[in-house]
């Protein structure tokens, strides 16, 4: 391993609760040595200089609910397809990455798991953005909110094959609809195993996220999409009208929860009001892009390519044949911008949405997720207008 140190100079440090001007990162190996103003920063010896042009220096993107890109999806199944997806998110910026299962046969599930393990464990400069972990999303959706993945493969919790998923070592998110049949043991199974417990795809009650609560869940899956609200639930109990998953996230301090801010699923406003009524600290951006990022407009699918539903990409965002949504088409640069530009939230707020928030809330924080010496050397230069110029992983730099 090459000793001798790089400093990225004469940029804007990001940190989580303020900017340093005139800021200097110095990484060694694959580790941040020293982070400050550069009268406080002592550079060692013959080190490398790299100029950020007066842009910002902030910490690499954690994504921790993504299906694909560049034409591949995660469940695809293959390393091939894995790499061809970290490689695409690279050059949005994310260097640790949580890919996401769908809906899908348990043979399928079971595929993209160990593609996964196995992209992470041969992991290269080259592969882009690391494997932190992969996100159990599918299959155990609530059967009226599927969304836009196939409802074949949707199922409920079956202990045998959740747990043998958990014991491959690679899962830290999971995800279930908390009113579906064995939703509680897969909390608490999930909480066990150490994972970030999360209620997606759901129909669910105040009173079942409440008791979802109280075995482990303290997350629920992109705000506003394929989720339960007061008329939702009127029309499965009638009156009285019960909270939703909405206001249970909304109410309690230790939910968190996350936006798709492209633009196209959430008007500003919604944006604003996740923002100021959770906060930074609560609040996780996420792509939740599928294959069709970085690909031309046109029709893909999303999950296998063998058994997954197809979806049409305008370049902005998927859309299902029935006028629904269907996930993302874009990184998490665009959607770090987008925050900014769109709500109230400062610049370090909307970084540590997309970085240091959802590493705390993966459990990786740690590691990754903002620039402190002993960290992980994952780092981004953007511009003042905030485009992504150059992309370090690892201490190394990733070339698209
Ligand atoms: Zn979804
Ligand atoms: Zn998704």
């Amino acid at each position: 391993m090459n000793d001798r140190a790089t400093a990225i100079l004469n940029g804007i440090l990001v940190l989580p609760n303020e900017l340093v001007n005139d800021g200097i990162a110095v990484f060694r190996g694959d580790r941040i040595v020293d982070i400050g103003p550069r009268s406080e920063v002592k550079l060692p010896e013959r080190t490398v200089e790299i100029d950020a042009h007066g842009g910002y220096i902030a910490p690499g993107f954690v994504d921790i609910h993504v299906h694909g890109g560049d034409g591949a999806d995660f469940m695809d199944g293959t390393a091939e397809a894995v790499v061809k997806a970290t490689r695409a998110h690279a050059r949005h910026g994310t260097t640790s990455i949580f890919p996401t299962t769908t809906t899908g046969a348990p043979e399928e599930l079971h595929a993209m798991l160990s593609a996964c393990k196995s992209a992470r464990d041969e992991w290269t400069i080259a592969s882009g953005a690391h494997i932190a972990g992969v996100h159990f999303y599918g299959p155990y959706f609530a059967e009226n909110k599927v969304g836009c993945h196939p409802p074949l493969g949707r199922r409920d919790p079956d202990a045998e094959e959740y747990l043998r998923a958990f014991e491959m070592g690679i899962v830290r998110i999971a995800t279930c609809a908390a009113e579906i049949p064995g939703a509680l043991d897969f909390y608490e199974a999930s909480r066990e195993h150490g994972h970030l417990v999360t209620c997606g795809h759901s129909d669910s009650t105040w009173t079942e996220m409440a008791a979802g609560f109280e075995r482990g869940l303290r997350h629920v899956d992109h705000f506003w999409c394929a989720m339960s609200s007061v008329s939702s639930l009127r029309n499965r109990f009638g009156t009285p009208m019960q909270g939703s998953m909405a206001e249970f996230v909304l109410m309690n301090r230790e939910m968190s929860t996350e936006v798709i801010a492209d633009g196209c699923h959430l008007s500003p406003e919604l944006l604003e009001f996740a923002f100021r009524i959770k906060g930074a600290d609560r609040l996780c951006l996420v792509t939740d892009a599928n294959r069709g990022l970085d690909m031309p407009p046109g029709d893909y699918k999303i999950g296998p390519q063998a058994s997954g539903e197809i979806f049409h990409s305008d370049g902005k965002v998927g859309w299902m044949p029935n006028g629904g949504l269907c996930s993302t088409v874009v990184g998490m640069d665009v959607m770090t911008r987008n925050m900014k530009h769109m709500t109230s939230a400062s610049l370090p707020e909307a970084f540590r949405m997309s970085t240091l928030t959802p590493a705390e809330r993966a459990g990786v924080s740690d590691e990754v997720g903002s620039l402190e010496n002993n960290k992980r050397a994952n780092l981004l230069i953007l511009n003042p207008d905030l485009e992504l110029q150059r992309v370090f992983i690892s201490g190394q730099e990733f070339l698209a």
